[in-house]
């Protein structure tokens, strides 16, 4: 339980409260006498990708036919799902799933299937700013 740095008492919640020119937390009942300060905010990361977006004219991005790709590139050097999951170690089933074009790969998997199977399934593609 946090205690009220005001009368000491244990509480259920402190607020950061703002009283006789300090900033203390207190119990919902002393905050009453001083002006209760809103939570600190949080830093949130901005994910990398978002803000190259907002930079750039021409951004990476998933091909949109991802799933023949991998397909032909796939029967082409004559593996299976179970071979090149093992080889990418993924699960199977993402791979039929993107194969039947039902999962978008995000960037990290686009690259491994790329490494993977030698082809290409990120291109750069004009973003609007
Ligand atoms: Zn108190």
């Amino acid at each position: 339980m946090p205690i009220c740095e005001m009368c000491g008492k244990e509480t259920a919640k402190v607020s950061r409260t703002k009283i006789e020119g300090g900033v203390i937390e207190a119990c919902s009942k002393c905050a009453s006498y001083g002006e209760v300060l809103p939570e600190p905010k949080k830093a949130r990361p901005i994910p990398s990708f978002s803000v190259r977006v907002e930079t750039l004219a021409f951004e990476d991005a998933v091909v949109l036919d991802y799933s023949k790709r991998v397909k032909v590139a796939r029967e082409r050097q004559k593996l299976d799902f179970k071979t090149l999951a093992a080889k990418m170690s993924v699960k199977e089933q993402l791979l039929h799933r993107i194969e039947q074009g039902r999962l978008v790969p995000d960037f990290q998997f686009a690259r491994k299937i790329e490494r993977a199977l030698g082809i290409k399934l990120i291109e750069k593609v004009e973003e609007p700013l």
